[in-house]
């Protein structure tokens, strides 16, 4: 069964709106075994609306609208897909008084434009707006079904849960479950992954793919069947050839992040953390306290970008960095002992690199990235070379960093 996603709004089209209905509503079909075959961004143009809804109509079963609905001149959703349909705009009682309950609710007057969002066409069923003014509609003939939704992020959202999920289960029928699931991993290039894990990607079913971000490779894994417990147990059977092959590199499933998962195991564990950072300027600070309840275990991040904050706040040697460098296996270590020490942690984790664009040389290239772990009875020190942008460069260093940390508590 196969959907085509029509998003509607000229400001998604010059840049000025990034359009995430259309992977909300990609993602939410999915889970109910429909395939997103087509998406469609397009303007507030009659003829171009009426283009699109024809070759969506004749390629697809399923057709999602969103925008379009208000009661301006330019939302002109509801009149060109009736005219397709070859139905008449008519009023519908339950959506006029759907509307007028709104402004009642809010103690308005109704203005008389907005009875314009309570036409719908001739045969179609009303959604109900679960957050905002405009109902959406349904119509379902000749075995296709065609939905349209509002532009408006939150609104679109509820009313697809609320209102029109339900309806597509229906439609769908009962025969077909989906099961997913993602796996994260950290440390290992996307090429990588695709060489362990070559003989399961091959694999028709449950299907398997990969994603690459910026420090991160997620694996995908797709499991259709006729019933919801034998898609589960087919997408963890792949789950655990997954695994196998990839071990360690796996930290979390489901949008789990690094962070998530290694507070929970400092929490399991009862350890405390700090943090000085150099080339990340307290971005691992900054994803570190992103989880709420961090205060449990993470006492502090000092950002040591000079030399001089180096030698003030966590005590390296001038000498040292004189000698070695800020740049070196020497001052990170230096740093994780130093900031360990100053903040009476169980834990102290450091990182200094050259991020770029400028400040390499041939012996220290940009993205050289030393990352530096120190604990009660030990130490450890990584030398790492990032590629990519200034952005890049920082970023997988600090996915990098807290995989170390990670990794040291899982070992
Ligand atoms: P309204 O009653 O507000 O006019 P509408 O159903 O007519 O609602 P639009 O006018 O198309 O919807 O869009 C309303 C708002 O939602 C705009 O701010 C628009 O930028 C945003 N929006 C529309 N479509 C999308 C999309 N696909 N992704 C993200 N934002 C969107
Ligand atoms: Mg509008």
């Amino acid at each position: 069964m196969r959907a085509e996603i029509i998003v509607t709004g000229s400001e998604l089209l010059t840049g000025g709106t990034i359009d995430t209905n259309s992977a909300f509503l990609a993602d939410e079909l999915l889970e109910l075994g429909i395939e997103t075959a087509f998406k469609t961004a397009v303007g507030d143009n009659d003829k171009d609306l009426e283009d699109a809804f024809k070759r969506a109509r004749e390629r697809c079963e399923i057709m999602v609208v969103t925008g379009g609905l208000g009661p301006t001149e330019d939302d002109i959703t509801r009149r060109v897909l009736a005219r397709i349909l070859k139905k008449r705009l008519i009023l519908s009682e339950d959506a006029l008084r759907s509307i007028q309950a709104v402004f009642a609710a809010k103690g308005r007057v109704h203005p008389a434009a907005s009875d314009r969002q309570a036409l719908i066409p001739a045969g179609a069923r009303m959604l109900r707006n679960p957050v905002g003014v405009a109902p959406g509609f349904f119509l379902q003939e000749e075995k296709k079904l065609v939905a349209v939704l509002p532009g408006v992020p939150a609104e679109m959202r509820a009313m697809y849960r609320e209102e029109l999920r339900p309806v597509l289960e229906e439609y769908r029928g009962k025969d077909l479950f989906i099961c997913r699931k993602i796996l994260h991993t950290c440390g290992l290039t996307e090429s990588r992954v695709n060489g362990l894990l070559e003989e399961v990607l091959r694999q028709k079913q449950p299907t398997v793919g990969l994603s690459a971000g910026e420090g991160q490779v997620d694996v995908r894994i797709l499991a259709r069947d006729r019933t919801a417990a034998r898609a589960l147990r087919s997408a963890e059977k792949t789950e655990t050839a997954v695994r196998k092959k990839l071990g360690d590199a796996v930290f979390g499933v489901n949008g789990q992040t690094l962070e998530d998962i290694m507070g929970a195991l400092l929490i399991q564990r009862t350890l405390t953390l700090a943090v000085a950072e150099s080339c990340t300027g307290g971005m691992i600070g900054s994803r570190i306290t992103n989880i709420a309840g961090s205060s449990e275990y993470f006492e502090r991040g000092v950002v040591t970008y000079s030399n001089e904050a180096k030698t003030e706040l966590l005590g390296v040697p001038a000498e040292l960095i004189e000698r070695r460098g800020a740049v070196s296996r020497e001052v990170a270590t230096a740093m994780a002992l130093g900031i360990r020490e100053r903040a009476g942690t169980d834990l102290g984790l450091a990182v200094t690199g050259i991020a770029g664009p400028g400040g390499g040389t041939p012996e220290k290239p940009v993205g050289l990235v030393y990352l530096a772990l120190a604990w009660e009875r030990g130490k450890k020190v990584d030398e790492h070379r990032f590629l990519g942008t200034r952005d890049q460069v920082r970023q997988r260093t600090a996915q990098a960093a807290l995989d170390m940390v990670r990794r040291y508590l899982i070992a």
